[in-house]
């Protein structure tokens, strides 16, 4: 039984430390723009910029919910007007190029954070990098 418990115990904390979550900028954020050269998926914007999927990636198409396939380079609506920005769907938490989140790394007053709704598996960030580098064979 005490066995028992301690391997629930151990593969609890093991999924613990698995669970990552993509990042989010705050409010906070004094638009200094040291983070958005640091990321390596270009997942960061400034606010009021367009993004796009293209952009530090070697997407071509991507494939929307309905089905549908849309250009890459198509300009996306800014997720923020007022403050920096994460795409999250190109965040990967810097997996496969940093150990730790870069942006979080150079802000100056630590407004990028981990964002709870926004919650990935180690193999799922590899699997979103792979892809959006387009590494497969
Ligand atoms: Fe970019 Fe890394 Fe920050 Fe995500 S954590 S936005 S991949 S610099
Ligand atoms: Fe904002 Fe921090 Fe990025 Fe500067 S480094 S733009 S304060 S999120």
């Amino acid at each position: 039984m005490v066995a028992d418990c301690a391997v629930f115990l151990q593969r609890f904390l093991q999924g613990l430390k698995n669970r990552k979550m993509a990042i989010i900028i705050t409010d906070e954020c004094i638009n200094c723009g040291a983070c958005e050269p640091e990321c390596p998926n270009t997942a960061i914007y400034e606010g009021g910029r367009e993004w796009n999927w293209a952009g530090g990636t070697k997407l071509e198409k991507v494939e929307l919910e309905d089905g549908t396939q849309q250009d890459a380079k198509a300009s996306q609506q800014p997720v923020s007007d007022e403050f920096y920005y994460i795409v999250s769907g190109k965040c990967t938490e810097c997996t496969g190029f940093h150990e730790e989140p870069q942006c979080a790394a150079v802000c100056p007053v630590d407004c990028c954070v981990p964002d709870p709704d926004y919650v990935e598996t180690k193999p799922e960030l590899e699997a979103k990098k792979v892809w959006l580098h387009q590494e497969n064979p």
